[in-house]
């Protein structure tokens, strides 16, 4: 590790400060931690950090405003926003303004400590590249010149490698296609902090770091293989959004989608189903074959529902042996159609080393009315009901109807058997 990674610790809240700290001290990082947004400025301006973690909420100066300022003071500093969920906007918006990434409270110790190292090795490619901008000719990475009106001036050994013909084909080159456009805004830009633009070419992206280098009327560009970035990113991203075991939807990411189709059907008047099931009788499992013959059961299990879902259906794990089936465009209908079938894939399969394990299904279908939360809680009253009544089964809520009605309604089915297994 290296000692030298200074990192800035912006948080009014002293218990996460504090965890924050101690856990990048034992990983090797030297830190300072401030609890207002004019400490992290005044200590920003004596120097050295590489990365800052600011909260978006601080006392006195917003978060977003924090980072304008110590990246005015700082420009190669990188910035991680931490946010609480009600501004997630606001992170979203940050990292449009340069923050190199955002979590939200409470976050994965293990995710933010991937996003610092990723954070801080961007940083220090960053610093690279200025340091050696005097020495284009030893550079690793491919460094071209144009002049202003676009014509390749300089190659160094590393470009000339990679895009032989670049001088010959100038803004025609493919690295060089978005020139006609870029240029324009170059001029606009702060000179020292030039342009990131990032472009493909035979597979791989670069990322190219253009500056104008006034004193000689030319343009420089730096060019950076990211394709690796861009796999770490895809990384992280996956990480935040999908469940560890089982590799489906993770409970956050669910609710940001069910919000979005929520949003979707109200707008078209589209239908739009969800199917809640738990397993029956899993701890039983767990205490007869151990955990992980439990967890073995769990991921088969979710590979046998993927199998009975169509593409546009969004499975997720809601928590231990819960899981969630949100279908969008299907009915009421045809939603309990599809729980029924998945109930009785379950039934019928036999688990390794366990045989025959079951599941109990609720589903309901959304109405204008609905929120996330009386959503959730309906289908969930559903699957309860599903367990009430002997588990292995399914059980199906309407919304919006009053209590009795729908008591009575339940009284129905459930005298003539509602697809229970028999
Ligand atoms: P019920 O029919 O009422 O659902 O009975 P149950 O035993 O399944 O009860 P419940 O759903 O409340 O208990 C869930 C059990 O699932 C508790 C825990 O042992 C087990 N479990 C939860 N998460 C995991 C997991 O990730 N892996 C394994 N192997 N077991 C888990
Ligand atoms: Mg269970
Ligand atoms: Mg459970």
């Amino acid at each position: 590790m290296n000692i030298k990674t200074k990192i800035l610790v912006v948080d009014d809240d002293l218990n996460l400060r504090k965890t924050l700290v101690d856990t990048l001290k034992v990983k090797g990082y030297e830190t300072v931690a401030v609890a207002t947004g004019a400490e992290a400025v005044a200590v920003v301006e004596q120097g050295g950090f590489c990365l800052a973690l600011i909260d978006l909420k601080l006392p006195d100066i917003s978060g977003i405003e924090v980072m304008t300022r110590i990246k005015s003071i700082a420009p190669l500093i990188e910035v991680i926003i931490l946010t609480g969920h009600a501004s997630m906007d606001t992170a979203i918006e940050a990292t449009r303004q340069g923050a190199y990434s955002y979590l939200h409270k409470p976050y994965q110790m293990d995710d933010l400590l991937r996003n610092i190292r990723f954070a801080v090795e961007r940083q220090q490619a960053q610093e690279e590249i200025l340091r050696l901008a005097s020495f284009p000719r030893q550079h690793p990475n491919p460094i071209i010149e144009l002049d202003p009106a676009g014509g390749v001036t300089y190659v160094n050994p590393a470009a000339e490698k990679l895009f032989p013909d670049i001088v010959a084909k100038g803004l025609s080159h493919s690295l060089l296609r978005d020139f006609p456009y870029l240029l324009p805004k170059l001029r606009d830009s702060q000179e020292q902090e030039g342009l990131i633009h990032e472009v493909e070419v035979g597979g791989c992206t670069y990322e190219l770091h253009i500056f104008s280098v006034p004193e000689f009327g030319l343009i420089r560009i730096y060019a950076t293989d990211i394709t690796r970035r861009k796999q770490t990113e895809e990384e992280i991203r996956l990480l935040a959004t999908t469940d560890s075991l089982t590799g489906i939807t993770n409970r956050r990411e669910f609710m940001r989608i069910l919000e979005s189709e929520m949003d979707r059907s109200r707008r078209y008047g589209t239908p739009l189903s969800l199917i809640m099931y738990d397993l029956d009788y899993f701890k039983q499992v767990n205490d007869t074959y151990g955990h992980d013959i439990g967890d073995e059961v769990l991921k088969a299990v979710v590979r046998l529902v993927n199998e009975h879902i169509r593409g546009v259906d969004i499975d997720a794990r809601w928590g231990g042996e819960e899981f969630l089936v949100l279908m969008p465009q299907s009915d009421l209908a045809a939603a309990r159609n599809t729980a029924e079938k998945l109930r009785q894939a379950i039934a019928q399969h036999s688990f390794k080393k366990v045989g025959a394990v079951t599941g109990s299904f609720g589903v309901t279908s959304f109405i204008p009315q609905d929120n996330a939360s009386s959503l959730l809680k309906r289908v969930d009253d559903a699957l309860y009901q599903a367990k009430e009544r002997g588990r292995n089964r399914t059980e199906a809520l309407v919304g919006g109807e009053k209590k009795d009605k729908q008591d009575k309604q339940d009284k129905q089915e459930s005298e003539p058997n509602s697809g229970s297994a028999g």
